[in-house]
């Protein structure tokens, strides 16, 4: 998919704009503090095209002086888009503070389209003809705050998408990223990944022609290590900024179908670390939870157990991720994280025979009969599957309000007793039979 960043002065509008494109998406973990609060990273549509959108005005780099954040923001948007949105503010004009923005864009290759905001009315276009003097070509008339002139520069901003990479179209290669805080020992795992085995390690220029992935063959299996930030030199100051990080683990998620959430065994279970595991359940990708330098841990034969308990009852939402403790420094079990991430990912792409499914829930329904409501029976006619990665289920009823959230629960679990599905979530929607 596309990235499209929106970057430009403060206020001018930018996260108006961005709440406009993305419009109102909803959460599915609605307890996990922080998912989607100050958002500036999502999926969006136009048409019939997808595509994720930064905010790179939520970025907040620090101490430094006013220009300077705007010089990092902006070179945000020149490293992580494909396409950029240059906002300016039509009611003040052309600032100096535009035109530092527009110094830093010239340097890049990627296409910038030009929006001026604020232009609510078309008595108002007259405001956008400053503007050419950017030299970003014809400024976009547009209102955020009355939803005006954003097909059409949205229409501009998809013709200058790039054509799919092949990247995208490899499909015996497992894709997976590895998330958690920093110091837990994610760049450690991946060198031994990469140092055992034989490596082919790239400079992906891909869909995210910044990111360098690794590619890898264990046991005869195709991988590919999806870069996070971190996990790359360091080198500009906004990569240690705490959403400069998220906003990576997020693009690095959405490019997996398998994630690992890596914990620190010798320090427990933190608050951002929940944060960080939700993303991942949020995407519906599929889950691993691994606990490194378990070498440090001072143990006795129940310290695993209730490190255990310890994350169940912490990560609620991720029960069907199972648990792997490692060491990166003495590569005890690493190999078995290879191994979980082989079975969960063919988890997560797993199809049901529709015939076998209803056979499932025949029995399922025949042990706990579907509930009532005001009289009236939820009659259950059949389920399908409609999606893999993550599988995801519609079962069709005679009126989808009578269905109630602890039902869905109890078909759910029939599905994971029956199926599996260990380490990928999975999804079911209750529809009216038509
Ligand atoms: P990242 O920020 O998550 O990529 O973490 P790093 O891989 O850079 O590791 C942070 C620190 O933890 C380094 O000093 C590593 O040597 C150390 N470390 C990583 N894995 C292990 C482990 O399994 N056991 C121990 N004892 N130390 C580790």
């Amino acid at each position: 998919k596309p990235t499209v960043a929106i970057v430009g002065r403060p206020n001018v509008g930018k996260s108006t704009i961005f709440n406009r494109i993305v419009g109102e998406r909803i959460s599915i973990v609605e307890d996990i503090p922080g998912v989607t609060r100050d958002r500036i990273y999502s999926s969006a549509d136009w048409l019939n095209h997808e595509f994720n959108l930064i905010d790179t005005g939520g970025i907040d780099i620090g101490d430094e002086p006013f220009l300077e954040q705007i010089r990092q923001q902006a070179e945000i948007a020149i490293d992580e888009a494909d396409v950029i949105i240059f906002l300016t503010n039509g009611r003040e004009g052309v600032t100096a503070a535009d035109e530092q923005v527009a110094k830093i864009l010239y340097k890049t290759k990627k296409p910038v389209v030009l929006a001026v905001n604020k232009v609510d009315n078309p008595d108002m276009r007259d405001m956008i003809y400053d503007f050419y003097s950017l030299g970003f070509g014809e400024p976009f008339p547009i209102s955020g705050s009355h939803g005006l002139g954003l097909g059409d520069l949205l229409d501009e901003a998809a013709r200058n998408f790039p054509e799919p990479s092949e990247e995208e179209i490899e499909d015996d290669v497992i894709r997976f990223s590895l998330i958690g805080r920093p110091n837990v020992g994610k760049s450690s795992l991946v060198n031994v990944f990469l140092g055992e085995e034989r490596v082919i390690v790239s400079d992906i220029a891909g869909t995210t022609r910044d990111a360098i992935d690794s590619d890898f063959i264990s046991d005869g299996q195709k991988y590919k290590v999806i870069d996070t930030a971190g996990m790359r030199k360091k080198g500009k100051v906004y990569e240690s900024t705490e959403k400069y990080s998220v906003l990576r683990a997020l693009r690095a998620i959405e490019r997996s179908d398998v994630v690992l959430v890596v914990l620190n065994g010798e320090e427990g279970i933190r608050e951002q670390d929940k944060r960080i595991a939700g993303y991942a359940h949020e995407a519906g990708k599929g889950i691993i939870i691994v606990v490194n330098k378990w070498d440090a841990v001072e143990k006795d034969e129940k310290t695993m157990n209730r490190m255990t308990e310890n994350i169940r009852d912490n990560f609620q939402f991720l029960d069907y991720a199972p648990i792997v403790f490692v060491s990166a420094k003495t590569r005890q079990r690493v190999f078995q994280i290879l191994d979980t991430v082989k079975r969960v990912s063919e988890n997560h792409a797993l199809r049901i025979q529709s015939s076998i499914l209803n056979e499932v829930i025949e029995d399922a329904v025949a042990m706990n009969p579907a509930p009532s409501d005001k009289g009236r029976k939820l009659r259950i006619y059949y389920m399908t599957q409609v999606q893999v990665k993550p599988p995801t289920f519609v079962v069709f009823v005679n009126d989808p309000e009578i269905m109630h959230f602890s039902y869905e629960r109890f078909l759910q679990n029939k599905l994971r007793e029956s199926f599996g599905f260990e380490g990928t979530p999975i999804r079911l929607l209750t529809r009216k039979r038509s």
